[in-house]
């Protein structure tokens, strides 16, 4: 193991030195390419091994130090071991870890702290599913819940929109009483307006791109059934990081009320406060029907997914989405620290100021002829790349970028159209001191990039 001379908590500023990977990250990668499968993803931008980590902050086995704003892809909203939270999931592990769906305290106060944090007008007439523990296993289930609900099999989604990777696997299930959770998708426009789903012209816009949505609907020649759900996330994510218009996700309220179809909000990444609300859909005056959260909900990684869905759904019989991995007493009862934490620092205050903080500095990228567009809510944040001249592909220059970032202690992720974003998830509670750091090597190594290319064409 590596021995370090100071505590990483106390870490303010990032440190690199030499190339990367350094030697004894080097020999990890080079073993995790021998005998982990092609389907690695991470390492192969983020070319380091992780020895430990503080807040903020990651340290790589050769002791460089970066600045974490991937922070487990989104799921460390409280950053990498905060000290309470460590505290009280030891303090478990000694007393329970594993339950399966029986109540416990720890499962008591983890569903009060969830529900609690509803707008008060639904906390009422919600339930609360626990589900195996990833995002897709619980959109998996909030798909489950509407089918036998409604009692149809299709369902709407909208294009660009990313909902997790194992959704075919309950279609490999041949339990016949149990609907098929792989339903018929229909692809709809969603408000993504640097990039018109129309190609309307500036100035045109009357949200068109949901009219497409509501007249397919109404039109029994649109080869488009009633569906048993419609699915959206309110910013997507891996999208490019693309917030809906308020407008376009309140007619999509108003039409799937209209016609009866239960509206599922996929809270996976914007949920546990990471637009600035504990959820995205309180910013657009709408209520769903079925909100399905995870990565965030534990705080400091542990794993755990949930539906929370309107008791009228709730046709399941028992065991319709059963799982070994329900009770995960170590995320309950980190999660309902975790809240306690939120709204004893006022973590959404800091989301949203921090969020400004963002905005602020990166509005000095708008006018740079590399970078077509900034977007982001709260600290979910989006730098669309300009494709560069001279044809080379917008994913390159990306990777260049987050590979110089990296270099002088950034890491950053990627995502949209062709690789060409670079995403920003840092820790709710990063300070300003942090986040000032960050800004400073990312706006650096996005100059410094784009200007290369401009020169090289
Ligand atoms: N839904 C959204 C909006 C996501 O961003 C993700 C993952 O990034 C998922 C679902 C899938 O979550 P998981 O990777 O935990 O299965």
């Amino acid at each position: 193991m590596a021995s370090f001379d100071a505590p990483l908590g106390s870490s303010t500023v990032p440190h690199v030195t030499g190339k990367l990977p350094g030697p004894r990250s080097a020999e990890l990668l080079a073993r995790q390419e021998l005998r982990e499968s092609n389907a690695r993803s991470y390492p192969r931008h983020l070319p380091f091994a992780i020895a430990d980590a503080a807040g903020s902050f990651i340290r790589d086995l050769d002791g460089n130090v970066f600045i974490d704003f991937l922070a487990g892809a989104g799921a460390l909203s409280l950053g990498h071991n905060h000290p309470e939270l460590v505290a009280k999931v030891t303090e478990q592990l000694g007393v329970l870890t594993h339950g399966l769906d029986v109540p416990t305290p720890a499962k008591d106060a983890f569903t009060h702290a969830q529900l609690a944090m509803l707008p008060a007008s639904m906390r009422r007439r919600m339930k609360i599913q626990f589900c195996d523990p990833s995002g897709a296993n619980a959109v998996d289930a909030a798909l489950k819940l509407c089918q036998t609900a409604t009692g149809r099999a299709e369902v709407v989604s909208f294009q660009g929109a990313f909902h997790g990777a194992s959704h075919a696997a309950t279609a490999l299930t041949g339990h016949v009483t149990q609907p098929s959770a792989a339903p018929r998708v229909h692809f709809f426009p969603f408000s993504s307006c640097g990039r018109c789903p129309l190609a309307l012209a500036p100035g045109t816009c009357e949200i068109n791109c949901v009219s497409v949505l509501e007249r397919a609907l109404a039109n029994p020649h649109s080869g488009v059934p009633l569906p048993a759900a419609v699915i959206m996330e309110l910013v997507q994510g891996e999208g490019g990081v693309i917030p809906a218009r308020g407008e376009f996700a309140r007619r999509v309220r108003r039409l799937t009320r209209e016609l009866g179809i239960p509206l599922v909000v996929d809270e996976v990444q914007t949920g546990c406060g990471r637009t600035g609300t504990w959820f995205a859909f309180e910013q657009y005056d709408i209520e769903p029907d079925v909100i399905v959260a995870s990565k965030a909900l534990s705080g400091i990684g542990q794993p755990v997914a949930i539906v929370i869905y309107d008791q009228r759904l709730d046709t399941w019989r028992p065991a319709a989405p059963a799982g070994t991995f329900q009770g995960n007493q170590l995320a309950f009862i980190a999660g309902a620290e975790s809240v306690r934490i939120v709204c004893r620092d006022n973590i959404l205050g800091n989301v949203r100021a921090r969020g400004e903080q963002v905005a602020g500095r990166l509005t000095e990228l708008t006018d740079h002829p590399g970078v077509s567009e900034v977007r982001g809510r709260g600290l979910m944040w989006g730098i669309e790349l300009t494709p560069p001249p001279g044809g080379r592909p917008v994913g390159e220059l990306a990777e260049e970028i987050q590979a110089r970032a990296l270099h002088n202690g950034l890491i950053v992720a990627r995502g949209g159209r062709d690789g060409g974003v670079l995403r920003l998830l840092p820790p709710l509670n990063v300070t300003e001191q942090v986040m000032d750091i960050a800004l400073d090597i990312l706006i650096e190594a996005i100059r410094t990039r784009t200007t290369a290319h401009a020169l090289a064409a």
